[in-house]
């Protein structure tokens, strides 16, 4: 075994291992750890979530877009309850602040009605129709034909979110490591090892459980891992959104929502928990991870904003910061669901791949740490 270094040097073996510390894999590892299983995460960063779990609209989904039967569906609606129970035990922030989708036309009017009944199918039953007028009296800076309103989406503190995980992890005896990439793996029957490298030193790692939680890596991560049939592997796709900030006295007491874009939720409104609105996410096919802001931008978002909100001052328009969304289809082709994929799909024991956790993946960690236990057949704990 190598030299090894850092918070947890003592470990050479663990019973599980997650690559990643984004907010799925803080919320897999604390899921683990609660069941009594020796857990440690592997972060390549130096800081935990710095990747997508800090750069999205940090909103609590309802589950009304996914397909009926997807995992997205399914885990959002289990996750989004599980997330507002969490939350209040925890003191993680959050406001249930509910969100109108809006219409600007007859057949925008027709998407709606697609949602809804998508929605209903979903187990999501407090949608509710609202006309422009019912708008125009709760919301009087929007502008729509017709709204769905959705009373539980809402918004929270992600960085609370993934504190409070990491807080029930180590209080279980799990831990995080950061600045440790996993550079390389040899899958086994029995145990997996794990070659990390943390500043110059390489350290061999063995567990029984591994979960590749590494976001838009997770397809590079799992083609390092000896013995993967790379025809296991989907293909990686980025799709980058811009946000910018509206700056003064947000006009809006809801999100609000256009309908949908192919691949993305449409340029919305979103509120943070201090209350400023922000515009965002646009989308942006890419093939590397770059996070500067396009200020040029600032024209077309003020021209998707003013269709639903007319008095927009494109002025007041500052650019904020991006994300980037860790898809598995590509451009044109039809979203893909989450990929959680276990024993059935790639043939190994005690391994799951984590693939294309987009969007509502932040609502649904907590659900998706459920699945992944049972996909591994770890039994629930006391967390
Ligand atoms: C623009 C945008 C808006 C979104 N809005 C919402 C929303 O409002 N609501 C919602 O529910 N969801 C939303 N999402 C989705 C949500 O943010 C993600 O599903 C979620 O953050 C994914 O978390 P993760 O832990 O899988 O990935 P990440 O947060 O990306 O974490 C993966 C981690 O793996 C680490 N890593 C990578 N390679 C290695 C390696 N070799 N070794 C060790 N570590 C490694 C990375 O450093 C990273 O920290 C949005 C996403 C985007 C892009």
């Amino acid at each position: 075994m190598a030299n090894q270094s850092g918070p947890w040097s003592s470990v050479d073996r663990a019973d599980c291992i997650i690559v990643g510390g984004g907010v799925v894999g803080l919320a897999v590892a604390r899921r683990f750890a609660s069941a009594g299983l020796e857990t440690l995460v592997l972060e390549r960063e130096a800081v935990h979530g710095s990747h997508t779990s800090s750069r999205n609209s940090e909103v609590i989904h309802a589950g009304l877009y996914y397909p009926p039967g997807s995992l997205k569906a399914r885990l959002c609606v289990s996750g989004r309850e599980q997330l507002y129970r969490y939350c209040d035990d925890r003191g993680v922030p959050y406001r249930r602040c509910g969100k109108l989708i809006v219409a600007t036309s007859e057949e925008e009017r027709g998407t709606l009605q697609g949602y809804l009944e998508a929605a209903r199918r979903n187990g999501v039953t407090d949608v509710a129709w609202r006309t422009a007028a019912e708008v125009a009296a709760i919301e009087p800076a929007v502008r729509c034909t017709a709204a769905l309103c959705s009373p539980s989406t809402g918004i929270l503190d992600s960085h609370a979110f993934m504190q409070a995980l990491l807080g029930d992890l180590e209080a279980s005896g799990g831990s995080l490591a950061c600045r440790a990439e996993v550079v390389g793996a040899s899958l086994g029957r029995g145990s997996h090892r794990l070659l990390v490298q943390q500043g110059a030193t390489g350290i061999e790692l063995e567990a029984r459980l591994l979960v590749n939680a590494a976001g838009l890596d997770a397809p590079s991560v799992a083609r390092r891992l000896e013995g993967l049939a790379a025809a296991t592997i989907p293909p990686r796709h980025l799709a980058k959104g811009h946000y910018f900030t509206l700056q003064g006295r947000a006009p809006f007491r809801h999100l609000v929502y256009p309908v949908a874009s192919s691949a993305g939720l449409g340029i919305h409104v979103t509120l943070d928990l201090g209350g400023q609105a922000r515009f965002g996410p646009d989308v942006e096919w890419v093939t590397a991870v770059d996070y500067s802001s396009d200020e040029s931008r600032r024209d077309a978002f003020a021209e998707a904003i003013r269709r639903y909100y007319p008095a927009l001052d494109a002025g007041r328009l500052q650019p904020a910061y991006t994300g980037i969304r860790p898809k598995i289809s590509g451009p044109g082709e039809p979203a893909a669901d989450f990929c959680i994929q276990g024993t059935e799909g790639h043939g190994w024991e005690g391994l799951v791949n984590l693939y294309g956790i987009e969007s509502p993946g932040l609502t649904a960690a907590l659900a998706i740490a459920d699945e992944v236990a049972a996909r591994l057949g770890v039994p629930r704990g006391h967390g």
